[in-house]
């Protein structure tokens, strides 16, 4: 059997299933320290004879197979699970291969394999909900190098009618700082779900994520980009952010149509627990 665990800062995803993930069975834990969560997680899987776990994590996560904290959860802002040795935990429980990466990637992997990415080579994923996180996965690969992508982080040019500061306590101004549910709460002193007649309130947030994904189309180049995560229920923001997105590429690199390049996930909310289990299953 399959093992699979989405971890995320609120709650855990915990889910198993037969090798050809026709049965899936999952339930959901919150996220408390890692002592009470790991018991759990240990309650749940002790029931089932696992051949391989896959795991996608929040972060910043150690995915270096060279550095001596690989599988480490590390900088992470939740204080009590900063230095957890996340992988070795599993491993000392369950002798079995484990794959480790973020959970975006683990997403991104879910939406390539059996969602709205199904028949290209190459996607990416991005949710845009308490923080910005992107994933990706190229020549059918979870996208890592020296550590794992950090795509919420990266610079964008303000809009001329914002004058929020921004909210990322590293960057101030970053994409996350900026666009993420929590900075567009701080900027108008409203949950970002309260805020679905404010015409201006999207267009911003659209000027935002249009920049991040034509970075992300020009350094990248993945055959489709798919955008999760709480405040991309706004779904009138999609319209948006590609008309957004075709003014700034202007031309200059021919993209799958855009209705066709910037979607949904085709997994809803499953996304990253399903990409779990085909992670475990590409182990075997
Ligand atoms: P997390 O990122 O913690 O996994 P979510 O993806 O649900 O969880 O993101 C939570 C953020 O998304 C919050 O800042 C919340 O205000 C925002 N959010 C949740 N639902 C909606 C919605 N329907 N419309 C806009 N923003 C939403
Ligand atoms: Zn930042």
């Amino acid at each position: 059997m399959l093992g699979a665990i989405e971890a995320g800062g609120t709650k855990f995803v915990l889910a198993v299933s037969d090798n050809n993930l026709e049965h899936v069975e999952k339930i959901s834990i919150p996220t408390t320290t890692p002592e009470e969560t790991f018991d759990k997680v240990f309650e749940f899987f002790d029931n089932y004879t696992l051949e391989a776990i896959g795991v996608g994590s929040f972060g910043p996560i150690d995915v270096n197979k060279n550095s001596t904290t690989y599988g480490y959860v590390t900088s992470t802002p939740k204080l009590a699970w900063q230095n957890v040795d996340f992988l070795g935990k599993l491993k000392e429980r369950y002798d079995v291969p484990v794959s480790w990466t973020t959970d975006v990637n683990a997403a991104a992997y879910g939406e390539l394999k059996k969602g709205a990415a199904v028949g290209n080579g190459s996607c990416l994923y991005l949710t845009v909900g308490t923080g910005i996180g992107g994933g990706a996965v190229i020549n059918g690969e979870p996208l890592e190098g020296y550590g794992h992508p950090e795509m919420g982080h990266i610079p964008v040019r303000m809009h001329e009618d914002d004058t929020f500061d921004g909210a990322c306590p590293y960057h101030g101004n970053c994409l996350e700082g900026l666009a993420a549910g929590p900075a567009i709460e701080k900027r108008y002193d409203k949950k970002a779900q309260y805020l679905e007649d404010r015409e201006d309130v999207w267009k911003i947030e659209a000027y935002y994520l249009a920049q991040a994904l034509m970075t992300y189309t020009l350094t990248l180049s993945p055959e489709k980009i798919i955008l999760g995560g709480g405040v991309m229920k706004q779904t009138q923001l999609f319209p948006l952010i590609r008309d957004e997105f075709a003014r700034l590429i202007n031309g200059y690199v021919a993209t799958p149509a855009l209705e066709e390049y910037i979607v949904s996930p085709g997994l809803k909310d499953n996304a990253g627990i399903t990409g779990c289990l085909l992670l475990a299953q590409k182990e075997l």
